[in-house]
């Protein structure tokens, strides 16, 4: 029986990025040798790296982006697709780090980068199922659920921004499962299907005058002096590009090429399911306003229909980037996750299971700045897909000679605690059994 079950499975679930299938022309880097020199070398191609040279193009600065492997590869193509407004940290904690005008301005640039991004896929028309479907948080237990109105009424307070509370008895309206303790919702935020915006973004890039080269991994960056001025040799796989300014935009996959960057970023896991397509009854019965979900927990699920109804869900992370091993584990542990909140889901096939890895910072907040003289834009965890389009093309700004005004470039950037990370990782599943404690405890 189990041998049977396991061969159906098997049948019938691919280890591959479900977003990935629904792309008709990917966006290809150049090919032939690479330019000689640039104004600006962008290092990684995502969301970040795209938006920043899209917006240097236009803004008539040579970019050059090198990708180590094809244009998205990294976190950008691998996501929910969740377009979400607020910060990862809760206002309080952010407020007593930074005080009142720097974390009004964090939020302010939160809801900004939505209409960023619905303002690119406009004007470059992008076809990417880009709506604004909203967000709705679920409470795992009734302290949160009781906590929801307290940050909705200091989110209104503070941010002029509304947040409406789901009580329990009225969930059923959001939400075909009867787990959760109540909701909120943002009706900003959006969706989109992250794997056809790239190729979007890569497109308008590149129509734009950027240079985008794939498989250009950067294997080091030294500065060097020409008639007293600063330059990088940016070295690379397929040769060495001369820059006046870098920018680091390679998030959760930054290596050993930049170890400066590399010290202060935690990868961590992240792995999504994607299930056969549902009948339209069934898709509308679990996600009646086709919400972007996520729960309340510091190990979350997150959720949500696809534009062609399949249940998409995601979660188990994991404080080492993604593997193949991991990658298979996940299926069914994350199958188990999604019957839990959608018994109707049992008997669903799931297609797709596949992982990638999350930019965190150790004190969970983006950040941005120079190192080494580089600039960099990078910490955006489970909000990049609004938060690192808006941070490359700001940082396209302030490379272009506008003043600083990104509020994480005004915040000090901590690194690893020592012997934390330093090259290797070993203590960082320590880090995770104590959000699980946390989790069991508040
Ligand atoms: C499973 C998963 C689910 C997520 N869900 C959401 C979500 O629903 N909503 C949301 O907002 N965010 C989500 N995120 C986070 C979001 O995807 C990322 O924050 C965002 O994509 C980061 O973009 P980026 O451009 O900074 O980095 P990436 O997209 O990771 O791009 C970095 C690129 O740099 C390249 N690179 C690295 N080193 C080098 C080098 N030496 N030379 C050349 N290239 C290099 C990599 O190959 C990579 O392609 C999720 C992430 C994961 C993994």
């Amino acid at each position: 029986m189990l041998v049977l079950e396991s061969a159906r499975e098997a049948i019938h679930m691919r280890e591959t990025n479900y977003w990935l299938e629904t792309v008709r022309e990917p966006a290809r880097g150049m090919s032939g040798a690479l330019p000689e020199s640039a104004d600006v070398a962008v290092v990684g191609a995502g969301f970040c790296g795209l938006a920043a040279a899209r917006s240097l193009a236009k803004r008539g600065v040579k970019a050059v982006a090198l990708e180590a492997e094809t244009l998205g590869w990294g976190a950008s193509c691998r996501n929910g697709g969740m377009v979400l407004t607020g910060l990862k940290l809760p206002v309080p904690t952010l407020m007593a780090r930074y005080g009142r005008e720097l974390v009004q301005k964090m939020y302010r640039a939160s809801l900004e980068s939505i209409d960023l991004v619905e303002q690119i896929v406009k004007e470059e028309g992008i076809e990417c199922s880009f709506s604004r479907c909203g967000h709705l948080e679920v409470a795992c237990k009734q302290a949160h659920f009781e906590a929801y109105a307290e940050q909705a009424a200091r989110i209104r307070r503070e941010f002029a921004h509304e947040l409406r509370i789901v009580p329990k008895g009225e969930l059923r309206s959001e939400i075909g499962s009867d787990i959760y303790f109540g909701g909120m919702v943002d009706e900003t935020s959006a969706g989109v299907n992250p794997a056809q915006y790239v190729a979007g973004l890569a497109k308008a890039a590149s129509r734009a005058g950027a240079c985008l080269c794939d498989h250009a991994r950067v294997t080091g960056v030294k500065t060097e002096r020409v008639n007293g001025a600063r330059k990088f040799r940016v070295e690379t796989t397929r040769g060495t590009v001369t820059a006046r300014e870098v920018l680091l935009a390679s998030g959760a996959y930054t290596g050993s090429a930049t170890p400066a960057l590399r010290k202060k970023v935690i990868p961590i896991g992240s792995y999504i399911i994607a299930t056969e397509v549902l009948p339209p009854d069934l898709a509308r019965q679990l996600s009646p306003r086709n919400r972007m979900i996520y729960d309340s927990k510091h190990f979350l699920y997150y959720y949500r229909l696809t534009p062609d109804r399949r249940m998409l869900f995601g979660g188990r992370a994991a404080f080492f980037p993604e593997s193949d091993a991991t990658v298979r584990e996940s299926a069914e542990l994350l199958r188990q996750g999604m019957v839990g909140v959608y018994p109707e889901l049992r008997e669903v096939k799931v297609e797709f299971v596949w992982g990638g890895t999350l930019d965190f910072t150790f004190d969970v907040m983006p950040h941005s700045g120079t190192l080494d003289g580089m600039h960099f834009g990078v910490g955006f965890a489970g909000h990049g897909v609004a938060a690192a389009t808006w941070m490359g093309t700001k940082l396209a700004g302030v490379i272009c000679g506008d003043a600083d005004s990104i509020p994480y470039s005004q915040i000090a950037f901590p690194g690893a605690p020592i012997g934390l990370r330093a090259g290797n990782t070993w203590a960082l599943p320590l880090a995770g059994l104590y959000y699980r404690v946390l989790d069991w405890l508040t």
